[in-house]
Parts: structure tokens; C-alpha cells; sequence
């Protein structure tokens, strides 16, 4: 699948930073990891922790699937509001997966100390602002309810908002927020763990895996086999090649990173936005003083269509950034495309499909696909021992 443009902004500012062999015999491990992304460095991580024995591989070189497209923003508000959830999932799992997601952000945190990964984390407050009168009172819902349920947040009326120079209605505030390069920080993860024992082979694509006496044997598209006593895919939006249920609507999705300002807008300088517009609109800075922003969603995911869209893309996000943040002269400088895909409550997917098999999946998706896959670290022992998590009941398949 072609999964993303060419030339996201985290490609030309990083190069390459690491290199990978591919892989040239056949082989055996205790966990083969499938998918080199953001998710698959950071199961490694867990594994390579716990002492495990694992293998990794990708089709791709390493990083360079969704998780070189991403805008990295790092929110524990998922795309489905905390009211609605409630309502779709019940209370204890949607509050659940709010506060976990604003765990995750702190968990990511320590990993990047760890790590010593210079891609820029910073913490941000976010803010969610409603666009249009008619969005105010849904956006007050949704306040109640986050206040109600224990989370940090401020109510900003229009005036406080337009202080900031954004033009908009009315707007919550959270404390809990953050930015990063996520390219720069899975290309760190992945340096980390190879040398404490991770093998890693990129452009080593997998075509078939079989069940066999207890072992699952993955052949790659140049026949060579690699056993293992478990599999972890970790492949994001290609996962539904393997999977039998449909679990993700894919569609097309925009991104425009702009040119560096001298000194960052003082409304950008610690906090990120997005709106309630459906598809949303959301913004934030980057470490090297550039604005980011993204949206424009398109309900296709063929990749020519999707990428001849950029040109246009790049005038119509260029327009709505003026009409949100009129005093910042926003001028764009690099455009790309991605798949996207949101779950039916907005919710990642974690564990077995077939309890048969040895084989798990760790899918974080949608807007909040970067702080579900640091969730999916406390998930995956628990499926690889069959012991029971919360996250493996609220984000099981065929939920
Ligand atoms: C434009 C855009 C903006 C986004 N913004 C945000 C954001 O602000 N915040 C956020 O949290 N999330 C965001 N996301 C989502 C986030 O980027 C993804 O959730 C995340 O990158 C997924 O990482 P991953 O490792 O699961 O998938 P990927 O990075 O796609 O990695 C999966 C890997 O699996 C490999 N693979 C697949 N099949 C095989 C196979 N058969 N054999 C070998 N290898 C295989 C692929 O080559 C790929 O490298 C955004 C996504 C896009 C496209």
C-alpha cells in the first residue's frame, strides 16, 4: 500500500539516520517483530527490557511509513470526545483511555531521557476551539463532561482567545499536551535497542506466516523463513492486509509544515490547537520554528488521487490558517499526503484476533495513534502471557 508522499518535513530535516541490512538467511527468534514505525520501535523497547530475544523487519527502510509523515502532536484527548465515548464505550473504559493517553504522554517522556533522543519533545498546553458559533455548545458538553471526570482544563471565552490571535468562538485549554519529531525519535528507539541485542532488517518484506507444532513461521517475499514463538505486527494502516475484520476506515490526509519565523508567534510558543471542524483542522510549532499544521481530510485512499490533491491541499490549508491565526504570516514551505484512519469509537486495537494463533497486534490509530502505541507497550506482555490487562478487554477485536 502506499501509505504517504514523498517528501514529509521529518524526511528532509533528519536524511537518514541510521542504516539496516536486510535479511539474508533464514532464521529463528522468540519475537519477531513486523514493522519498523513509531509503534514497532517502541514494543521492541518493552521487549528488548524484558530480556526478550527479537527480530524486527520492515518492507520499507526503517521509519518510513506513517511515522515519517506524522505531525507528532501528542494529545490525551482522542478524536472522539470524552461525552460521546462515554455514550458509545461506557464510562469506565472512556475515561480510562483519556487518562491513559495522558499518561502515555509522560511515559513517552522518560523514554526520550532514556533514549537521549533530541527530537525536540516539549510539553504544550492544547487547545480545542470551536470555529463556528453553532460548535459552542457541544464544546461545552464536552468541558463538563472532561471536568466532571477530573481533567485539567480552562474554559477560554472568545475574548481570552482572541488575545491569543486566534478567531475563534470559545475554546478549552488543557494542560496536558506535547510536540516531538517521532521519525527522529523511532530512528533513536531502534539505535537504542540494537545495541542491546534488537536485530534489525529493513526492506525484508513478509508475504505469508503459518502456524506450526506451537511456531509461527513468517516467510519473506524472498522465501527466506524466520520462526518465532510469537509474531507482533506492528505494521499501522497495511495491517488490514492480514486482518480479517475491518477495523479502520482509511481515507487521505494533508500536512504543510511552514517557513521558519525568526522567533515563534507568542500564541504558538506553548500551546498546540485544533478544532471542531469534522474533518478538524489542528496546528502546532517545531523546534525549529516553523508551524506545522494539518487536515483537509478526503474520504479516499487512492494514492494518486491523493497525492495529485497536494497542490490544492496546500492553498486551501494555507487559507484556513489565515482565517484562524489572521496576524501570522504563514508562507508554506514543504506539503505531504498520508493514509489515515479512524476506528469506529476512535479507539486502537490491541492484542489477539485469533486466540488460536500466536500472533498479536499492537494498531494505535487515528489522531492519537502515537500515544495509543506507548499504550500498547503495557499491553503486550499480557497478551504474549495470556494474563489479563484492561487494555486487552477495552481494545480487543471483534469489540
Ligand atoms: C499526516 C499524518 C499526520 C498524523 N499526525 C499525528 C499526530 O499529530 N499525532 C499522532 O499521535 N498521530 C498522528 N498520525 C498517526 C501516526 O503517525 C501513526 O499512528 C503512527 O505513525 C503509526 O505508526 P506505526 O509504527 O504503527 O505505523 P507505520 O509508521 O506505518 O509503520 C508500520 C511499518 O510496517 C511495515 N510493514 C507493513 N507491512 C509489512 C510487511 N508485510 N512486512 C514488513 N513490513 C511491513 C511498513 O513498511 C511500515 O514501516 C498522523 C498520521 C499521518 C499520516
Amino acid at each position: 500500500m502506499d501509505i504517504r508522499s514523498n517528501e514529509p518535513f521529518w524526511l528532509i530535516k533528519n536524511a537518514l539516520p541510521q542504516s539496516y541490512p536486510s535479511l539474508k538467511n533464514s532464521t529463528s527468534t522468540e519475537i519477531l517483530i513486523i514493522g519498523a514505525g513509531i509503534t514497532g520501535a517502541l514494543i521492541a523497547f518493552k521487549l528488548i527490557g524484558e530480556g526478550k530475544k527479537v527480530i524486527m523487519v520492515d518492507s520499507r527502510d526503517i521509519c518510513n511509513g506513517s511515522t515519517a509523515a506524522s505531525t507528532s502532536m501528542l494529545q490525551y484527548e482522542i478524536d472522539e470526545p470524552l461525552h460521546k465515548l462515554i455514550e458509545q464505550v461506557g464510562l469506565t473504559c472512556a475515561v480510562s483511555s483519556y487518562q491513559n493517553c495522558e499518561k502515555a504522554i509522560k511515559d513517552l517522556k522518560k523514554i526520550v531521557v532514556e533514549v537521549g533522543s533530541h527530537c525536540d519533545f516539549e510539553y504544550k498546553k492544547s487547545v480545542y476551539f470551536a470555529s463556528s458559533k453553532k460548535d459552542i455548545s457541544f464544546l461545552k458538553k464536552e468541558f463538563d463532561a472532561r471536568q466532571e471526570h477530573g481533567f485539567n482544563v480552562k474554559w477560554l471565552p472568545k475574548e481570552k482567545i482572541n488575545e491569543l490571535g486566534l478567531k475563534a468562538y470559545a475554546a478549552i485549554e488543557s494542560k496536558s499536551g506535547a510536540v516531538m519529531d517521532v521519525y527522529k525519535l523511532a530512528n533513536d528507539i531502534l539505535k537504542y535497542c540494537s545495541k542491546k541485542g534488537l536485530q534489525v532488517y529493513d526492506r525484508t518484506e513478509i508475504a505469508e506466516i503459518k502456524s506450526k507444532k506451537g511456531k509461527t513461521i513468517a516467510t519473506t517475499k524472498n522465501d527466506l523463513s524466520i520462526e518465532a514463538d510469537h509474531v507482533v505486527h506492528c505494521t499501522g494502516y497495511e495491517s488490514i492486509e492480514t486482518l480479517k475484520e475491518n477495523i479502520v476506515n482509511l481515507k487521505s490526509t494533508f500536512a504543510l509544515a511552514s517557513e521558519a519565523f525568526e522567533t515563534l508567534p507568542q500564541a504558538f510558543k506553548n500551546r498546540i490547537f485544533w478544532n471542531t471542524d469534522s474533518p478538524y483542522l489542528y496546528f502546532r510549532s517545531t523546534g525549529d520554528c516553523r508551524i506545522v499544521m494539518g487536515g483537509g481530510d478526503r474520504d479516499f485512499k487512492n494514492a494518486v488521487r491523493r497525492d495529485a490533491l497536494l497542490p490544492r491541499k496546500e492553498k486551501e490549508l494555507s487559507k484556513s490558517f489565515k482565517k484562524c491565526f489572521p496576524e501570522i504570516p504563514f508562507i508554506a514551505d514543504y506539503s505531504w499526503a498520508g493514509t489515515f484512519g479512524e476506528t469506529k469509537d476512535g479507539l486502537p486495537y490491541f492484542g489477539k484476533p485469533d486466540p488460536k494463533k500466536n500472533e498479536h497486534y499492537i494498531l494505535g490509530f487515528g489522531g492519537n495513534g502515537i500515544t495509543f502505541s506507548v499504550m500498547g507497550m503495557d499491553a503486550i506482555l499480557h497478551s504474549i502471557n495470556k494474563t489479563p490487562h484492561p487494555y486487552l478487554e477495552y481494545y480487543k477485536f471483534h469489540r
